[in-house]
């Protein structure tokens, strides 16, 4: 039987079949990848095995904000190795609002030439402020629903019907339990 040098069982998961890849180099250092059951399993194989990536995908502090972390990810993969230390370099930096959804808040991390972005917007406390006073002090319901965009959604109220749904929802609870403290808002 041929020599298999530094074989490795990897999992292709570019799709949901999860086939499950052997590879390894031969005597000459020729790469032979085994169990792929599509021509995309022998790039994802060769590409694990000889220089594995992964998307960075974290928290960053921010001040100013209406939130302590704004989330934020690399533009591309990074390589495997880098991944930890990318991260702490992330930790130790403070960002300060606003920011857009998109911004370079760290250029080419580690030398790596890959940026690290803001992957949401987040406005400044202030500017929070400013938008509540323009609420109807009369409607609390109106007031706690854009209370809660701002706080979870940057005060963007384009939001999907399934997170409005869940907004309403969280409206109703903070509702019921002031009327229980005999707060009533009707
Ligand atoms: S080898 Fe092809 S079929 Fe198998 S998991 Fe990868 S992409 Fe899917």
């Amino acid at each position: 039987m041929e020599e298999r040098i530094n074989e490795r069982e990897i999992i292709c998961v570019i799709c949901p079949n999860s086939c499950r890849l052997t590879v390894w180099r031969d005597k000459e250092g020729e790469l032979h990848i085994k169990g792929n059951q599509c021509p995309r399993g022998l790039t994802y194989g060769e590409s694990e095995y000889t220089n594995p990536v992964r998307m960075l995908i974290t928290t960053m502090r921010i001040e100013g904000a209406t939130l302590p972390v704004i989330p934020v990810r690399s533009v591309e993969p990074i390589p495997k190795q880098h991944l930890l230390r990318s991260i702490k370099v992330v930790n130790d930096v403070v960002c300060q609002a606003p920011i857009k959804m998109g911004d370079v808040l760290i250029k080419n991390i580690l030398g790596t030439g890959i940026d690290v972005i803001a992957s949401r917007s987040m406005d400044t406390f202030e500017g929070t402020s400013k938008r509540i006073h323009r609420y109807n002090k009369n409607d609390l319901n109106e007031t706690i629903f854009h209370t809660l965009v701002d706080t979870f959604y940057g005060g963007n109220t384009q939001i999907s019907a399934e997170d409005r749904l869940k907004i309403e929802e969280a409206e109703k609870i903070i509702i019921n339990r002031l009327k229980k403290f005999g707060l009533q808002t009707e």
